[in-house]
């Protein structure tokens, strides 16, 4: 793909194509550059490209050409002007509040977040004086009653984990313009393969790759998309503070974008079978999985998504014993907290992933002791539901 055609190319050929430049090799795969540090010709050359004042590579804190083809073809994919990779999901959420807040600003986020972002709040943030408040991820009215003259930054995850609650992005960016403030979407559970947050309004979008993006479990790693103002800003942070992504790790997630789309859509597919059969057991009280019509954000997930992801929950009769029981006559599925691998993942939220919560937390983030969460991979659907049938069966 020529770095300067203006072809409107579909997100399936960007994916595969896009941020490759071909060095004089003429290699046809993506090269890996596993250097820290990069030569000049001559003592002037080197000056200029220290000051900035010829663009090229210093060091790979700052830059790197297998970083740059997964900062590119992000950067593609989401629609955005640029990205910039950084070591994990959880240094691009710190490297995006250490570049556009200051002490005294506040942050508005959703009340059903990854854990760690919680924690990266309130614990850390918190010290330097940035104050979060928490909403009901669905309810624009209390997203704006939050917000202050101090708020800078709304954050939110959509859909969100485990319960698959869905926000209006679109209504949410408004919100957030109209207090001059700037609205981050973390993309982690649909991708661009399945939502555009940026097309929606949004101004940011935040990645963990070491989930759909790479695919396969394989590494840690993040990024930020978005526009040159912001992103620029970003970039020093990581070029100073050094969250970089490493050559390696952005060659995995570089290879793991060209297959998005149709891991994506497989993991939907099965998710989508697996979330109807549940919803039919005689052992499962509640499916939460916004591709069911009883979902209530289907009509607005269906009109914003592109599908509707493979995380689901849902709850069985009899509580926390119950649930393990299910969770334990597993032979296939990984009792493992982790997603957005091949793997199938199942976990009880209440002791692990949301276990550090209090009751009252728990029960307003809608958090129930018989909850089981699964993130549907790509084995055969009918291994996936044998193995959970199991545990059920045995409940009824
Ligand atoms: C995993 C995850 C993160 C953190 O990403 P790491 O790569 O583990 O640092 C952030 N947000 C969401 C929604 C996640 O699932």
């Amino acid at each position: 793909m020529n770095q300067h055609d203006d072809e409107q190319w579909a997100l399936e050929t960007l994916a595969i194509r896009a941020g490759h430049e071909r060095t004089h090799e003429q290699e046809h795969g993506e090269p890996i550059f596993p250097t820290s540090s990069f030569v000049y010709d001559s003592a002037a050359e080197a000056a200029a490209k220290f000051s900035g004042d010829e663009p090229g590579n210093v060091y790979s804190r700052f830059t790197n050409p297998t970083v740059r083809t997964f900062e590119k073809r992000l950067a593609a994919m989401e629609g955005g002007e640029r990205c910039v990779a950084t070591s994990s999901g959880m240094s691009a959420i710190l490297s995006t509040a250490l570049a556009l807040l200051s002490a005294g600003d506040e942050i508005v986020a959703s009340r059903s977040l990854f854990g760690s972002t919680v924690s990266l709040f309130d614990k850390y943030l918190g010290k330097f004086g940035i104050t979060t408040r928490y909403v009901e991820l669905s309810d624009l009215a209390a997203w704006e009653a939050a917000i202050t003259p101090a708020t800078r930054l709304l954050f939110a995850e959509t859909p969100s984990n485990p319960l698959s609650e869905v926000v209006d992005i679109a209504a949410l960016a408004e919100i957030a313009h109209r207090h001059d403030a700037l609205l981050a979407i973390d993309n982690c559970f649909l991708t661009p393969a399945l939502q555009k947050p940026l097309a929606l309004g949004a101004d940011l979008v935040i990645h963990s790759a070491t989930k759909y993006l790479d695919g396969q479990g394989r590494a840690i790693g993040g990024a930020v998309v978005g526009r040159n103002a912001e992103l620029e800003e970003l970039f020093g942070v990581v070029r100073t503070c050094g969250p970089c992504m490493s050559p390696f790790n952005a060659w995995i997630f570089t290879k793991g974008l060209e297959t998005l789309n149709l891991r994506m859509r497989a993991h939907c597919d099965n998710a989508q079978a697996l979330a109807e059969w549940l919803d039919q057991h005689d052992a499962v009280a509640r499916v939460y999985y916004s591709g069911l019509p009883s979902h209530p954000q289907h009509l607005l997930a269906g009109r914003q998504q592109q599908g509707y992801g493979a995380v689901l929950g849902f709850e069985v009769k009899g509580g926390r014993e119950a649930a393990w029981s299910v969770i334990d006559a597993t032979r296939l599925l990984s009792i493992t907290g982790n997603l957005g691998d091949v793997k199938t993942t199942i976990t009880h939220p209440a002791t692990t992933t949301h276990g550090r919560l209090s009751d009252e937390q728990k029960a307003s983030a809608g958090i129930n002791e018989g909850l089981i969460r699964v993130a549907v991979g790509l084995e055969s659907l009918n291994d996936i539901r044998g193995d959970l049938a199991r545990g059920l069966d045995a409940l009824r």
